[in-house]
């Protein structure tokens, strides 16, 4: 390997990063150096996001510490046979640069990769050196996020956690069968056995902590949870094995985040990857749905009613293609109607429908109220019922997916126009 300056490894490793989804910061506990001692905080103002122009976030430090690899991963760019300049920081280098930017306000934490270097365990021991390092002689109290390698050991990843904000681990694909084509060093079954056992440190660090309570702190473990991401669009996955995999990893180890990944094309990618990325959109529809899932507490069969040949629809956002495909749950009575019901209607978030349960005791809710409520006043009437407001016939015609679809022009609540034409559709949500 070439010898690189600073700057130069920096443009290399942080460019390589980029592939990565899964740099949100949230779910962390509080920590501040309000007090004049210990440097950074992972809560309030001042903490700028900022978004690469393809839309990721990079308001962390987001680098790998190296793009060196021994693994063969199909469709990674720093795979052993691509043809990539390579670049490797020391602990100390990610070490100062961490130090250096975060005094300059550029970013909040950092979210540190890496390729795999001689084995696993190396490499897992020079990412855990660099936040020990942060924590113990920085005294560094901002965000961090380690990914953790494959294969490395337990004991490991438990130091690692002891530093680290969060800690995640890539399942890459969504089916055992596309990770064994197209990654055949990586094997489903480690990767999950790896989650399980963050799982249950998290869980045993909750306890302990409960129990503590009041008697000094025990230390904790990964505060922010763990998290995966999966690559979409580099296997023939449809949107439903995607999703049944986020659900089963949800469930099987409490993780915070599922990221999923929109395939990108690499420079000399083997032939049998497809050759374009599937459209962003797909990516953003999955995000859609898996906030369904984990937030709304729609069933993996409710999302499922809404797509077609195991996709979802691209032209309208998931929650729409349910109500459409269910029409006989709706109008919802805003008055009446309980908070799971409510949480169905298109247009009504998790802090709108906890507002309308918070007032339903002292008023009868009238449109009025809930257009001042919702962000899209527009979207939300044709599903919703109040003592002033009734969709009528609107849910029974033929063209309702059309008139809620955005994009859209005119106003389907509009006065008639003066020659008495029927307005096209709804304004958009
Ligand atoms: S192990 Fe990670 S860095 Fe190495 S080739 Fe696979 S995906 Fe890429």
């Amino acid at each position: 390997m070439a010898r690189l300056g600073l700057k130069e490894k920096l443009a290399i490793l942080a460019d390589a990063a980029k592939y990565d989804a899964s740099c949100a910061s949230s779910g962390t506990m509080r920590r501040h150096s309000v007090d004049g001692r210990g440097l950074g905080s992972t809560e309030g103002m001042g903490i700028c996001h900022a978004y690469a122009p393809d839309g990721r976030c990079i308001s962390l430090l987001k680098i790998l510490l190296t793009n060196s690899c021994i693994f063969d991963c199909a469709y990674c760019i720093n795979r052993r046979s691509s043809a990539v300049r390579r670049a490797r920081f020391t602990v100390e280098e990610v070490v100062r640069l961490t130090v250096g930017f975060y005094r300059r306000n550029y970013i909040e934490g950092l979210f540190l990769s890496s390729g795999i270097i001689r084995s696993p365990d190396y490499t897992m021991e020079q990412l855990v050196r660099v936040a020990r390092t942060l924590r113990t002689e920085h005294d560094f109290r901002g965000y961090i996020h380690l990914k953790t390698i494959p294969d490395a050991s337990p004991d490991l990843v438990r130091e690692a956690g002891l530093w680290a904000d969060r800690l995640s681990i890539n399942i890459e694909l969504p089916t055992a069968a596309a990770l064994k084509a197209l990654a055949p060093e990586k094997e489903a079954g480690r990767i999950e056995a790896a989650m399980a056992d963050v799982a249950g440190r998290i869980a045993e660090a909750r306890a302990d902590r409960a129990r503590a309570r009041g008697r000094g702190r025990p230390p904790v473990f990964a505060p922010a949870g763990q998290s995966t991401q999966m690559i979409v669009g580099a296997d023939p996955a449809d949107d439903r094995t995607i999703l049944q995999t986020a659900d089963a990893l949800y469930r099987r180890h409490g993780l915070r985040r599922v990221y999923y990944s929109a395939f990108s094309p690499i420079p000399d990618a083997p032939a049998h990857l497809p050759a374009r990325r599937p459209p962003l959109l797909r990516e953003h529809r999955l995000y859609q749905a898996d906030w369904m899932l984990r937030l709304y507490g729609f069933s993996l069969e409710e999302v499922g009613a809404a797509m077609h040949g195991g996709h979802l629809p691209l032209d309208i956002d998931p929650k729409r293609a349910f109500a459409l495909a269910n029409r006989h749950l709706f109008p919802v009575d805003i008055n009446r109607a309980p908070r799971e019901l409510l949480l169905r209607v298109p247009g009504l978030g998790l802090k709108v429908v906890a507002r309308i349960l918070a007032l339903r005791p002292h008023r009868t809710l009238r449109w009025a109220d809930l257009a001042r409520l919702v962000a899209s006043p527009r979207t939300v009437k044709p599903w919703v019922l109040t003592p002033d407001w009734r969709p009528a016939a609107l849910l029974d015609r033929a063209d309702l997916r059309a008139l809620v679809a955005p994009p859209v022009q005119g106003d389907l609540f509009a006065p008639p126009s003066p020659a008495g034409a029927r307005p096209a559709t709804l304004s958009p949500a």
